[in-house]
């Protein structure tokens, strides 16, 4: 299916997409906008594709890579002189506490990917809350700062999950970077807003997209993982597999038109498992969740330095939910 997918998504671009010619000379035209950037901190036997062939009892037999190629994403963005937002797994910060504090010390913010990586979908509401509340508190520990940011694992807050947002606020997060505003197998709210807001309780208690200040004091920012908006649909373009999928100069356009004709940053994001060619495979897993994890794994890390050149980048953090 994932191929079906990929292939309609190609034969779309190809149609659409025509090389960018003077690309230095467009490029000033949208330089003033500022993305944010983020970086989901598990490994790689923790992702929800492979979640049948590797559940968490199985984690700690496995080979912890997760620290090498963390390291290898900061010092990129060194290189770069950009800061990122790194939504980072309680369970790793607890076997990789060096790492959680030069995160923080290098000046990116460190926000909540939650503890266990287990989809939102699966849990039940008692069970997400002591998920992330014991996650923000392991990583308030290790850095001495306050958490206020959250990314569930696989964006899996849906419409029947909504309830998460109470969670998060009674938890003490202001923001959550969750909602992929696209039509997926395994998440995706597709008609909710595509770029960053308020979702507030409507009278009826139900979460809704802020349209004026009604109800602020239950409110929390949510910025949505971006999608491109071409020839009637949302395309996924910012971000993971489809940043290993498409040619960069793809990729480039798309988030340039993003910035440029809709004059709105975008949210772009990644996983340190992604800068790894010679990660451990998973044995047992299906050719989709394969062709979705190992796909052009090799091309990362040219790309991204790429992507650090032709676009700014900041965390999202404090200023920009209050
Ligand atoms: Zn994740």
């Amino acid at each position: 299916m994932v191929l079906t997918v990929y292939c309609s998504d190609i034969a779309l671009m190809c149609l659409c997409f025509s090389p960018i010619t003077n690309y230095a000379s467009r490029l000033t035209a949208f330089m003033q906008i500022t993305n944010f950037l983020s970086i989901d901190v598990e490994d790689y036997f923790q992702v929800s594709a492979f979640e049948k062939v590797s559940p968490p009892s199985s984690w700690d037999k496995r080979e912890l890579c997760v620290e090498r190629n963390t390291d290898k994403v900061l010092a990129l963005l060194d290189e770069a002189g950009t800061k990122a937002t790194f939504f980072v797994l309680g369970w790793v910060a607890e076997r990789c506490p060096g790492l959680v504090r030069r995160i923080a010390e290098r000046g990116h913010e460190v926000a909540s990917h939650g503890y266990g990586h287990q989809r939102v979908t699966t849990q039940s509401r008692k069970e997400f809350r002591e998920d992330v509340r014991r996650s923000k508190a392991i990583l308030e520990e290790l850095t001495g700062q306050e958490v206020i940011g959250y990314r569930a694992p696989s964006y899996s807050i849906s419409r029947d999950t909504l309830w998460a947002f109470d969670e998060l606020l009674e938890a003490g997060y202001r923001y959550d970077s969750s909602i992929f505003p696209i039509k997926h197998d395994f998440y995706g709210i597709p008609d909710w807003p595509r770029f960053g807001g308020y979702a507030v309780k409507s009278s009826q208690g139900d979460w809704l997209a802020a349209v004026d200040d009604e109800g602020m004091e239950r409110a929390l920012y949510e910025l949505p993982i971006t999608t491109l908006r071409m020839a009637g649909k949302s395309l996924p373009i910012a971000g993971g597999g489809y940043f290993r999928l498409f040619p960069y100069t793809f990729t480039r356009w798309g988030l340039e038109r993003i910035n440029r004709r809709e004059k709105q940053p975008f949210v772009f994001y990644l996983h340190p498992w992604e800068f790894d060619p010679e990660q451990p495979r998973m044995s047992g897993a299906g050719a989709k969740s394969r062709f979705r994890h190992y796909l052009n794994l090799s091309r990362t890390e040219g790309r991204f330095k790429r992507l650090l050149q032709d676009f700014d980048f900041k965390p999202i953090g404090r200023n920009t939910v209050l």
